[in-house]
């Protein structure tokens, strides 16, 4: 069976979906051929973007944070961009992603599952008050409150919990899919990838430029760009 015709056949869709669904939108993902990992910097992403790395070199984390982590110009492309139609046609669930750029949101749609936090959500430490990504994109240095707290991106790092309500969300809407499209993710970053285990519906579908550890589970496997194979459906 196509793509096309297990779309056609669903009504409740869930996406799954990771930094590939962003790079043709000129966002890099993490361990692509031209990913971040391969980039060479003197301590390595993974490190930078750690809670122990934020809490003890901030200002480092803050200089390579604004450079790579804050493409505010970035806008949607053909996948967020149907997905979006799909929930307003009613055959798409939720989308549950691993990217913190607010790309699908900006395209239109409304329930999304940020297991990783967002970029556009900044909170004081000591305060509790909001900032947006702008905000923290204009400044210089370490961003601090009005109140003089330190602020933080709400964003997931390395060696902190996942949002619990978030995981809620995501795992309910996953196990009543009747149809999980996965795309743009090495599933290697846990525990966000094993929540594709949760899927018990009909049509499992997967499209990713490299091969994945579940590509020999799946239904459907096209080895392709998901913006360039979901934008023509
Ligand atoms: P990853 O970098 O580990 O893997 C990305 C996967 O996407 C690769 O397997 C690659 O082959 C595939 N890919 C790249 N471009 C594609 C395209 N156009 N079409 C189809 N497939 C494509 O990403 P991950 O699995 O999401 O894990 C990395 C972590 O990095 C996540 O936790 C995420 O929070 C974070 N991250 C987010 C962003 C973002 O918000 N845009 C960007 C970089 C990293």
């Amino acid at each position: 069976m196509t793509l096309k015709e297990m779309v056609e056949k669903s009504e409740r869709i869930v996406f799954f979906g990771g930094a590939g669904v962003s790079t043709e939108s000129g966002i890099p993902d993490f361990r692509s051929e031209d990913g971040l990992y391969r980039q060479k910097y003197d301590v390595p992403p993974e490190t930078i973007l750690s809670s122990e790395y934020f809490y003890s070199h901030t200002e480092e984390f803050y200089r390579f944070y604004r450079d790579k982590m804050l493409p505010l110009s970035a806008e949607p492309n053909a996948a967020h961009r149907k997905l979006a139609e799909w929930e307003r046609e009613g055959k798409l669930l939720a989308v549950v992603t691993q990217n913190i750029d607010g790309l699908h949101q900006k395209a239109g749609s409304k329930r999304v599952y940020e297991l990783h936090g967002s970029v556009h959500r900044n909170t004081c430490l000591r305060c509790g008050k909001k900032y947006s990504a702008e905000e923290i994109a204009a400044g210089v240095g370490v961003p601090r409150c009005s109140c003089g707290g330190l602020i933080k991106p709400d964003v997931v790092l390395y060696g902190e919990m996942l949002d619990e309500g978030t995981i809620r969300g995501a795992i309910r809407a996953i196990s009543q899919a009747d149809m999980l499209l996965v795309a743009g993710t090495s599933l290697t970053v846990y525990p966000a990838a094993g929540f594709v285990n949760y899927f018990k519906g009909n049509y499992l579908a997967l499209i990713n430029r490299d091969p994945t550890p579940l590509d020999g589970n799946c239904d459907l496997v096209l080895h392709e760009k998901v913006g360039e194979a979901l934008g023509k459906l």
